[in-house]
């Protein structure tokens, strides 16, 4: 890590010997040690790790860190004695225990997802980060739109917890079994639509698509946040710009991953 850097001013006209110390910004590309400390299986597609250790502990007291939806890359090791990196969202900081929790969805046939499943307590990873700004309230956002897939539950979840409990917020999950997924802490005005990506026929408008023509049209302009799969993405980007009048500005999205191609990366 850079040591503090060092600033002078001038005062009155004249140069001073009073120093500013300016402390370096955390670099994001530095690698950094965790441990799995605790490892739950949720459900049979998704399991939530507990990361700890010195690292750790103070990369939670960033600033940074803790804005929602921001997100890490881990590098795990492969059995073949190399490591792969890939984006999580840090989910639940708690900076007394000095502890983050990624939740990761499990899938066929990727190495971060292969890990995940076998990873036990002691395990030791590497990480960067944050790789992001992470999720700002735009100001005098009225109301909020949330689209996302299973990958972007932990980043919806972080963002509900943040925002006014007042706010009136739609979310779409699109989910292959809406039954499985961990409850949604959510305030009074939030409103969350679980969509089976099961019931898309070929052909016919996608579940997705029937959620979203039955959203609200008070909704619209609003702040939309959305992130997962590549076909979830943009057809909620198409829907919005053929059928709403929320400017661009106002919509952040981020591919997660494509399906078919591994570590998708925009
Ligand atoms: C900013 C950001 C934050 C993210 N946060 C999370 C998070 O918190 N939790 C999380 O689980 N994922 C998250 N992701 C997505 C995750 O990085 C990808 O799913 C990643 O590709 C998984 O790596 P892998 O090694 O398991 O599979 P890869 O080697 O990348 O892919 C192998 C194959 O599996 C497919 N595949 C990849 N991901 C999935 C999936 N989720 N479901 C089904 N098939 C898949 C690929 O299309 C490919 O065919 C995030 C991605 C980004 C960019």
């Amino acid at each position: 890590m850079k040591g503090p850097l060092l600033s002078s001013e001038s005062v009155g006209g004249s140069r001073t010997a009073l120093p500013i110390i300016l402390s370096a910004p955390p670099d994001v590309q530095a690698k950094l040690s965790a441990t799995v400390c605790a490892h739950v299986q949720l459900h049979a597609r998704r399991i939530r790790i507990t990361f700890g250790g010195p690292d750790v502990a103070a990369f939670v007291q960033r600033d940074a860190a803790q804005m929602p939806a921001n997100w890490i890359k881990l590098f795990m090791p492969t059995p073949a004695g190399g490591s792969v990196g890939r984006a999580y969202t840090l989910r639940n900081l708690d900076l007394e225990a000095g502890t983050f929790e990624v939740d990761f969805v499990v899938h066929k046939t990727g190495a971060a997802s292969r890990w995940a499943q076998a990873a036990q307590v002691g395990d030791a990873v590497t990480f960067a980060g944050p790789r992001d700004g992470g999720f700002h309230l735009l100001a005098r956002a009225p109301r909020l739109l949330l689209i996302g897939d299973a990958t972007a539950l932990s980043a919806i979840q972080a963002i509900l917890s943040h925002v006014p409990s007042d706010l009136p917020v739609e979310a779409l999950l699109v989910l292959e079994n809406p039954t499985e997924h961990e409850t949604l802490v959510a305030g009074p005005h939030v409103r969350v639509h679980w969509i089976s990506s099961a019931e898309d026929a070929p052909g016919e408008p996608g579940a997705l698509e029937n959620a979203f023509n039955q959203l609200p049209a008070w909704l619209d302009p609003c702040q939309v946040w959305m992130a997962g799969e590549s076909g979830t993405v943009l057809t909620a980007r198409r829907l919005l710009s053929e059928r709403w009048a929320t400017k661009e500005a106002r919509i952040h999205s981020k591919i997660y991953w494509k399906r078919g191609i591994s570590h998708f990366r925009t």
